[in-house]
């Protein structure tokens, strides 16, 4: 708990103190939980993100080499105060669940999904998730998490360059892909692999630069984005991001 917490500070408009969630909501930046949870959170982004590719490989051996406490107890501990170390921007296609392939539970990731793990301006309650998730929540890391076979993506590179109308808003997602589609399209290699990459990357770029209480902390070295794709055969995640240079 902040100090701003303790003493009731910070902005709360109208007297709604006893809502908890708005609480949260109000005094943004604010919280950045120093003590919070049985993993000593926060951890660094280093270690989170050594967390989470240590959790996938046992998502990968056997589900018997897994750590998680589906206790109970845990769910209880969660249900007072959540500290989740990291963020995780998914595609919403059922074979990605981010808390399974990495081994995690209830408390562990703060995930946001949608379709073709996508920021946008007509989304920016994404950018806005993410923004609580590491301001309010203390997470440092924030992964995007793209995948093979993605749907999302295989209708961005077929719609590209193409007279193709989509139903309802699922346009507002494809056109959003289409950029990352045109700088795949100038990469050697397989088109729909290279523009599931270039849409990772997008969305990290945009994550990096466009926002006000993320951008000064990345660039301060406490937060951290990289990108990585799961594959849907071997569930394996790998990683876009070079993440062997110093922070
Ligand atoms: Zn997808």
């Amino acid at each position: 708990m902040g100090e701003d917490e303790k003493e009731g500070k910070g902005n709360d408009p109208g007297g709604r103190g006893k809502d908890e969630s708005f609480k949260l909501w109000s005094g943004l930046p604010r919280s950045r939980n120093p003590e919070g949870g049985r993993l000593k959170r926060p951890l660094s982004w280093r270690e989170a993100l050594d967390e989470l590719m240590a959790g996938n490989r046992r998502f990968i051996g056997s589900m018997n080499e897994s750590v998680v406490e589906r206790t109970p107890e845990r769910r209880m501990e969660v249900a007072d105060e959540q500290t989740p170390f990291a963020v995780i921007l998914s595609c919403a296609d059922s074979r990605v669940s981010p808390e399974i392939v990495f081994d995690q539970w209830i408390g562990d990731l703060f995930v946001v999904r949608i379709a073709g793990n996508i920021v946008n301006p007509p989304h920016y309650g994404i950018l806005g998730s993410i923004e609580y998730g590491v301001a309010t929540l203390g997470a440092n890391l924030v992964m995007v998490l793209g995948h093979s076979r993605c749907g999302a993506v295989t209708a961005a590179v077929q719609a590209a360059g193409a007279d193709m109308e989509f139903p309802g808003s699922i346009a507002s997602i494809i056109d959003t892909i289409i950029p990352a589609v045109e700088r795949a399209k100038k990469l050697p290699g397989d088109l729909l692999q290279n523009s599931v990459m270039e849409n990772v990357r997008l969305s990290v770029e945009k994550i990096e630069t466009a926002s006000p209480i993320l951008t000064p902390l990345i660039k301060g070295g406490t937060v951290g984005v990289v990108g990585g794709k799961y594959d849907l055969i071997t569930g394996e995640v790998t990683l876009y991001t070079d993440v062997d240079s110093p922070a």
